[in-house]
This record gives C-alpha cells, structure tokens and sequence, in this order.
C-alpha cells in the first residue's frame, strides 16, 4: 500500500512513545492488517445520518468510556449490545422514529487526559492514556507507553466488533427475542417493569403481523456501528486507506470518529486528519467553543456540503447548555450548513463525590438533555440524538437514578477506567426519559 504523508501539525493529546524505531515498527504493522469495516458501510451510516440531521432519526451513541483490554469479554460485550438494543426499543416506540444505533466500542482504547503526568504518594509517573497506549496499573513500567499496545487494540478491536456482527445479524438482535433482553438484575426494578409492557405490545403487533401474512426480515438483525474518538494519529493514519471504488480515503478503524473537546483546534492535526478523510465525524463542542469556529469547521470538514457528514456533539453540562448551545446553532445556520446535533449529557457534568470519585447525578445528565431539547425546540433544530457512557453491568459509577443510587454507595461497584458511566437500570430509565421528550416535540 502507498503510505499517505500526512502534513507535520500540532497535534494535542499525543502519547510520547520512547522507542521510536518500536513506533515505526508498529505503525507498519498497523497498516498491512485488514479493514475493520468497510467504506460502503461508513457511507450507509453517513446517510442515516444526514436523514437524522433532516429529523427523519434518531441517533444513539453509547458504550464504554474507556474501553479495557481485561472488560473485552463476551459477557461484557453483549451487556453493553443488549443495552443499547433495549433502549433503541423503548427510544423507537416512544419517538416512532428509527434508531441509529452506535457503539462507543471496537476502538475507545485512546483517552486524552488533563495533564501529563500523575502524582501519588509523592511518586510521579506519566498518565495513564488509555489500554491502547499504557496499563492503569500505577508503577513505572506499567505507564511506559508502548506502541504495540495499538496493535494490541487492533486485534481486541476487531474480536469484538467480529462478536458484535455475530450479535446484531445472527439472531440475538431479533425483535423477537425483545423480552430475552430483560434478564437479570433490571427485571426486579420498576424501569423493567416498565420495559416489559413495551415488549408485550411489540410481540401482540409481531404476532398480528405474522398473522398476516406479514414476517419482514428487517425485524431479524439490527445495523449496529463502531465509533471511537480519533485521538491517537498513530494508530488512525495507518489504518486509514484509499477506497478502491472511489479513489477517497477512510479511516477503516470505525465507522464513525469523533474529534474530542480537546483536541478540536482548527489548525491541528486532528481537524485536518478528519478533513481528508469520508467517514462521519462527530466534533465535540463544549462552552469554551468559539462561535466562530463552527462556520470554519463545517466548510473545512464538509466544503461538499455533504448531508450527515458532521455532527456537533454538545457537552456542556447542565449548567450551561441553555446559554451555550443557541449562539453556536445560529452560527451554524448562518453558515448554510445543516449539520446534525446530538446531546453527549454526560462530559460537562463529571464531579467528585464525597467518597473521592469522579461521578455524575443522574439528574445532572436528564437536565442537561432537558435543556437540549428545549434549545433544539427554540431554535426549530431537531434534537438529533444523544451519546452517553454506559455498561451493561449493574455498576454503582453515577448517582440518581430511581435506585436512588448516593454518594457512599460508589465503592461497592465502581469499575470504569476513566469516567464513571450509567448502569444498565440507570440507561433504560434515560431511554424512558428521551422517548417521552421526543414524543413531546
Ligand atoms: C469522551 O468522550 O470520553 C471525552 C473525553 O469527551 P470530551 O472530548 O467531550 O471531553
Ligand atoms: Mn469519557
């Protein structure tokens, strides 16, 4: 393959590899193994997007924040894909509006950080970047970066997503196993109860259906999407590749890339990463954005004014999102452009609980949204979707809830390996809460 030259920019959030020679070695090696996905199929998405951008969807986003090697198992896996299958159910019935459905997963091993390094007990090292690049683990070596780590994510990457094609177009997906989704613990809680009617009326109107005569196959598999934020250069532009269709480049690690909050500079390297590349890309806005840069962004990432190319992910916290949000979708309008909007109500509203650990109220995320779709509603725009942090697990990360999960309950479960995600109960109970915003719009 002809290696692309991609142009030397600031590129924020890089890991500082020690061994350069290790490096190159495994950026080659990055770049002779196989797609993970296909550009057709980044295409397919970017047209469920555009029509969500047109209000013809609805899209949700979710999984882990931090992907680990030790989680990548096939009970965690389909944890997290039966979550998101039951709350694109209870989002589809609520909204009567498709669900696109994508995972933060196969790739969410790069985690951009606030510092460099991380002191405890007097001791230095640097910070832990995401299983991709070092180990959690708080001794020398183990934060050492690697490079071969990235091929390592590759490989986990790809058995997963293997897995989760296996899920979504073999059977398990099936609207028909609709009720074999809510097992265990979420069956003795009230959001299970509520999950259960819903079912019960999706099989009363399959059931009248097949007595027509009607037995569609749509209802048998799922389209389920991979999607990471493209943080780490080294391992994107080697997996990038030109599509021999159509001679443009894709990045073949996700379906779809997001360009973090942190990383969303005009002139870096990671804008003008995205801008060479087909896929969809999510930009993350904050309430440090500048009005002005999202006029900029839409006519250097979509000159072609491509329909669900872009979409802005707005992250700006309960607090702020009603005075943010607006200036940022006028500017947009005044641009031309018809981006799509989704609400990530989770990054604006991470603080410490008593106990010491990162968390986020569950009232925080539901008023962030509620106020998303307030500024949506003022502003005529469509409420696009939502993408948020969960696990299938029945962690204690966020509180709030209907568990009523509080500050001391945090250390009997708490898990993530970077910021702490909703539960299985506590997701199912936001679907509950979007559906019925979408069905008020
Ligand atoms: C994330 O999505 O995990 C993340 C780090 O988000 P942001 O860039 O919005 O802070
Ligand atoms: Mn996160």
């Amino acid at each position: 393959m002809t290696q692309i030259q991609w142009p030397d920019l600031p590129a924020a959030q890089q890991p500082v590899w020690p061994d350069t020679q290790a490096l190159n070695q495994a950026r080659a090696e990055l770049a002779t193994l196989p797609p993970l996905i296909f550009a057709g199929e980044a295409d397919q998405l970017r047209n469920s997007l555009g029509k969500a951008a047109h209000g013809g969807a609805f899209v949700l986003t979710a999984g882990d924040c931090a992907e680990t090697f030790k989680h990548n198992t096939a009970d965690s896996i389909r944890g997290r894909l039966r979550t998101v299958l039951q709350m694109a159910v209870v989002l589809t019935y609520g909204s009567t509006l498709p669900v696109v459905k994508i995972g933060r997963i196969a790739g969410q091993y790069f985690k951009p950080r606030s510092g460099e390094t991380e002191t405890v007990n007097g001791i230095t090292l640097p910070v832990y970047r995401g299983d991709a690049v070092n180990d959690i683990e708080f001794n020398e070596a183990a934060r050492q970066p690697d490079p071969w780590r990235m091929v390592r994510a590759y490989h986990a990457s790809s058995a997963t997503l293997n897995l989760v094609r296996a899920f979504t177009q073999g059977g398990y997906a099936d609207l028909r196993e609709v009720h074999s989704w809510n097992q265990d613990f979420v069956k003795q809680t009230k959001t299970g109860d509520k999950y259960e009617l819903i079912a019960s009326d999706i099989d009363r109107a399959l059931a009248f259906m097949a007595a027509c005569g009607v037995d569609p196959s749509e209802f048998r598999t799922v389209d389920f999407y991979s999607s990471h934020e493209a943080l780490v250069l080294d391992y994107e532009q080697p997996l990038t590749r030109v599509d021999s269709r159509t001679g443009k480049l894709y990045d073949v690690s996700a379906h779809f890339l997001w360009i973090g909050d942190r990383t969303r500079q005009l002139d870096g390297a990671h804008i003008d990463f995205a801008s060479r590349i087909s896929n969809p890309i999510g930009i993350k806005i904050g309430p440090s954005t500048d009005v002005e840069d999202i006029g900029k962004i839409l006519e250097k990432l979509n000159p072609d004014r491509t329909d669900g190319r872009i979409t802005f992910i707005s992250r700006m916290g309960v607090e702020q999102i009603k005075e943010k949000l607006a200036p940022l979708m006028s500017a947009s309008f005044k641009s031309g452009h018809k981006p799509l909007w989704v609400c990530d109500p989770m990054h604006g509203n991470t603080k410490t609980a008593s106990t010491g650990h990162k968390t986020r109220d569950f009232s925080d995320v539901i008023g962030e949204v509620v106020g998303f779709f307030d500024v949506c509603r003022a502003m005529s725009v469509h409420p696009g979707g939502i993408h948020i942090e969960l696990t299938g697990d029945d962690v204690t990360e966020c509180t709030g809830g209907m568990e009523g999960l509080l500050d001391h309950d945090l250390p009997s479960r708490y898990e993530t390996a970077c910021d702490p995600r909703l539960n299985r109960v506590q997701s199912l109970e936001l679907a509950f809460r979007v559906s019925e915003m979408l069905k008020a719009r």
